[in-house]
């Protein structure tokens, strides 16, 4: 009896080590390997239960997209070891700028970002986005190659509007953060479909 119970005693051990492995393993493919953040596989899934949560509890949902301006000139002013940092400094910005479980920040590119807000519409989202877009400005990590001669991002709103696809949402989000850049970059603008969201220059 004892060395059968020694026996289930070390058996349960090792399902509790295997287990442990899969959830280690299940959260590395679901990070950024350079900023620690959730990366564009978690997003694709937070992304549509955010969407999905909004429809069944007929709330708002906004997601933002963010991209570093001028970001090849960074890298090749300052290297890509510094470009490197620099995308760690965004990331420890949105980071804090995320307020709740709920609320994700990823890096689902390159020099690109998303913030999901279940919950906010589309002017709480703007108002968000706004600050932080300032928390990128306030780092001043100087950026020659850049207008503004600092690190800015650039972002876009797109607030769900029931009935659409995920694509659709994402493609909102994507041509205002085109917007942004086209109207000068460091600035946020906000897809005008839906009802509430307001253009932002
Ligand atoms: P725009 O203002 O229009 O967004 O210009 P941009 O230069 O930021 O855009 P573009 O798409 O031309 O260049 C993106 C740059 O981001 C080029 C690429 O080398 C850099 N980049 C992408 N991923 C990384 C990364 O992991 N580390 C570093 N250091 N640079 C990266
Ligand atoms: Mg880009
Ligand atoms: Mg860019």
């Amino acid at each position: 009896t004892l060395l059968l119970q020694r026996e289930l005693e070390r058996r349960g051990r090792a399902e509790e080590q295997a287990l442990a492995a899969n959830r280690d393993l299940a959260r590395l493919a679901n990070t950024d390997g350079l900023t620690g953040l959730p990366n564009r596989r978690h997003f694709d899934e937070a992304f549509a239960r955010a969407r999905e949560w909004s429809q069944q509890t007929a709330t708002p949902f906004c997601l933002v997209l963010l991209d570093a301006d001028r970001f090849k000139r960074y890298n090749d002013t300052y290297g890509h070891l510094a470009g490197d940092e620099v995308l760690r400094a965004v990331a420890r910005v949105l980071q804090r700028q995320v307020r709740s479980p709920l609320e994700v920040a990823c890096r689902i590119g390159g020099e690109e970002f998303a913030v999901l807000l279940p919950g906010a519409s589309g002017p709480e989202a703007v108002a968000r986005a706004e600050r932080i877009r300032h928390a990128v400005a306030r780092l001043r990590i100087p950026h020659t190659g850049n207008e503004s001669g600092i690190v800015t991002m650039s972002l876009g709103v797109a607030e769900a509007v029931a009935g659409e696809t995920g694509g659709e949402c994402f493609s909102a989000a994507d041509a205002a953060l085109y917007e942004a850049k086209r109207q000068g970059r460091n600035r946020v603008v906000a897809h005008p479909g839906g009802t509430t969201a307001t253009q932002v220059a």
